[in-house]
């Protein structure tokens, strides 16, 4: 069985992967493979800091679990190490109000059987003597993660690669499509055909697809200094602890395709993160980096399953983190014929009309 998948971030590549394991035949095309928020991403696995609620949690907590999993069969077919872990992020009150907030959440997940640890203002600096006196408190969520997103991108790409998926750069710009059938699509260099084809375009899904998909513009910094323990996440900035370096993230702008960063957007991430972590005042900025989030109206993703296609897109702000089940839901549609009850919660039929 030939498969085409159009687009190269971790959406495109991951579903790639799974399927190229799988030992299906994949063709990627993309306009350019290292464009993509999947380079920029923070990385961080974090459902509960970011608050997600109802199905959103649901799929996030389904996609945590696989995750461990999904790296290391990655890393052992690319061989490269990518630098991951699971030991919880801190969900900061940098205020009253939004201490306020996450000790009310905390109690929802806590209720839920989620391992959640609210800390005082003592017991927080026991943990990350680093942060701010002023900070008033935090939420350890014991189940989130953290992952060095651009890594993992390098080792999909190799990881592809020794698994012989070809990789063709050209811009897709017609999905010739009947009803619910793709018979090929045409790019600017050549036209495409194939027994499947998966559509993982991001925030330039909303021309090639029609679907209601924009650009967030997010600018986020690679910075040398002191690093706290564990990812530190608040209302004020996104402190990530990698491997050697620190991402301290992220705007988010709706800015159409801009790829510039500004001096508003820089200073205010410098800002919030002295805030919450004076010592940081003297590390070294050493990139700015800037992407776009694939977002929708409500904030869900886009899957859709047609006779011989799925398209994955509107990952937003968690594609890295929701980048294993998007894998899976086309690997168990072609290998077992089984449809994913995600294709129904996140179908686009929620815009119509
Ligand atoms: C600053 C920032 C921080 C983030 N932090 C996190 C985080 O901490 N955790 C998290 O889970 N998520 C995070 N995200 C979100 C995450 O990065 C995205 O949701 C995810 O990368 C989307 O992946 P994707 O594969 O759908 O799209 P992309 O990575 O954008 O890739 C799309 C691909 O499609 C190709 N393409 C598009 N149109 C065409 C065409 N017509 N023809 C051929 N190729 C085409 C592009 O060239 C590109 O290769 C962050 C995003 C940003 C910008």
């Amino acid at each position: 069985m030939n498969i085409l998948i159009v687009g190269s971030g971790i959406v495109g590549l991951s579903t790639a992967f799974e399927l190229a394991l799988a030992g299906k035949k994949v063709t990627v095309v993309t306009r350019n493979y290292e464009e993509g928020a999947s380079w920029v991403a923070g990385g961080m696995l974090a459902p509960l800091s970011e608050g997600l609620e109802g199905e959103l949690l649901e799929f996030s907590l389904e996609n945590l679990r696989l995750y461990p999993d999904y790296v290391s069969r990655i890393e052992e077919v690319s061989k490269i190490k990518v630098f991951f872990e699971k030991e919880g992020i801190l969900r900061l009150g940098v205020d009253e109000e939004e201490m306020e907030l996450i000790r009310k959440r905390a109690e929802v997940y806590s209720r839920m059987g989620l391992k959640v640890e609210t800390l005082e203002k003592g017991d927080l600096r026991n943990i990350e003597p680093a942060i701010s006196e002023k900070v008033e408190g935090g939420v350890l969520h014991h189940e989130e993660g953290n992952v060095d997103a651009e890594k993992l991108m390098d080792a999909l790409l190799i990881g592809v690669g020794n698994l012989g998926v070809r990789i063709v750069v050209d811009e897709v710009v017609e999905v010739e499509r009947r009803n619910s059938r793709v018979e090929s699509v045409k790019g600017l260099k050549d036209r495409y055909s194939a027994d499947f084809f998966v559509f993982a375009t991001g925030s330039w899904s909303k021309s090639l697809l029609k679907l209601p998909v924009f650009p967030v513009k997010g600018q986020i910094l690679k910075v040398k200094g002191p690093e706290p323990k564990k990812v530190c996440y608040s209302k004020a900035s996104y402190i990530i602890p990698k491997e050697g370096f620190l991402l301290i993230g992220a705007t988010s702008e709706e800015a159409g395709f801009d790829t510039r960063n500004n001096l508003k957007g820089v200073g205010t991430l410098i800002d919030g993160a002295v805030r919450v972590m004076p010592s940081l005042g003297e590390a070294e900025l050493i990139d700015v980096k800037v992407g776009f989030r694939p977002a929708t109206p409500d904030g869900k993703p886009v899957f859709e399953a047609g006779e011989n296609f799925a398209t994955l897109t509107g990952h937003h702000r968690n594609g890295i983190l929701w980048a294993p089940i998007s894998a899976k839901m086309v690997l168990d549609l072609i290998e077992k014929g089984v449809r994913s009850r995600y294709f129904d919660l996140f179908s686009p039929s929620r815009f119509e009309g």
